[in-house]
């Protein structure tokens, strides 16, 4: 659990020296499948500077959402990770971050069409928005779910967005690249509208991306 704990910390730090998640915004999680016990996820707690975090500080919550009270609060946003983890089997690790470009993008509430192949990073043809609620509530949760039907990564509506993979690095990467998309996206759209791939150009891609990554 400790080794977990200190990956949580180091890639939290990665969140504010990346740039992906400036001061105290954004969280992250892992997923603990544990023998002969409920399995759960290790989060950050709420509200604290993520360089001054030690592994004593990431609490354990379990998948039916508990946790011990005694210690630091969780993530605010710990309702819509155990949400991800209950839904997507295949999802280990949850990088949330209120990246500039992709929190930008999400106050317009659009889908990001496939406006460069990249888009297929998440998992399908489009990369969506999940609708706005106040940050967390079980509502935004349903919101998220849904717009992660079938994908990787969503935005989250006036807020950021949210990436998930089977590792911690891989979600963090995710994350990453979901930036850059954005900022791609909102460049794009400067000189007008970008030309989108075909449904078709697209699934070529989807196809070609099994094989890609791994
Ligand atoms: P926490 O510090 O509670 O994780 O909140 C940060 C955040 O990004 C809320 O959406
Ligand atoms: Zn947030």
């Amino acid at each position: 659990m400790i080794e977990l704990k200190k990956n949580i910390i180091k890639f939290a730090q990665h969140l504010n020296t990346t740039n992906l998640s400036p001061l105290r915004s954004g969280n992250l999680s892992i997923r603990v499948r544990l023998k002969n016990k409920t399995d759960g996820f290790l989060i950050t707690p709420s509200g604290v500077r993520y360089e001054l975090l030690s592994p004593k500080n990431i609490i354990f919550i379990s998948l039916k959402g508990e946790y011990d009270k005694k210690g630091l609060e969780p993530s605010s946003e710990w309702k819509f990770h155990q949400d991800i983890y209950l839904n997507k089997k295949d999802c280990n690790a949850i990088v949330h971050a209120h990246s500039v470009n992709a929190a930008a993008l999400s106050t317009h509430r659009i889908n990001i069409p496939a406006f460069h192949y990249m888009v297929a990073v998440a998992g399908g043809e489009n990369i969506r928005y999940a609708d706005y609620e106040t940050f967390g509530t079980r509502k935004l949760s349903i919101n998220i779910i849904k717009a992660l039907k079938n994908r990787d990564a969503c935005l989250i509506a006036n807020h950021g967005q949210v990436s998930c993979g089977s590792s911690l690095s891989e979600a963090f990467e995710l994350a990453e690249e979901l930036e850059n998309i954005c900022k791609q996206y909102l460049l794009a759209r400067q000189i007008g509208k970008p030309k989108i791939l075909s449904p078709n150009q697209m699934k070529k891609v989807l196809l070609k991306f099994k094989n890609y990554k791994k």
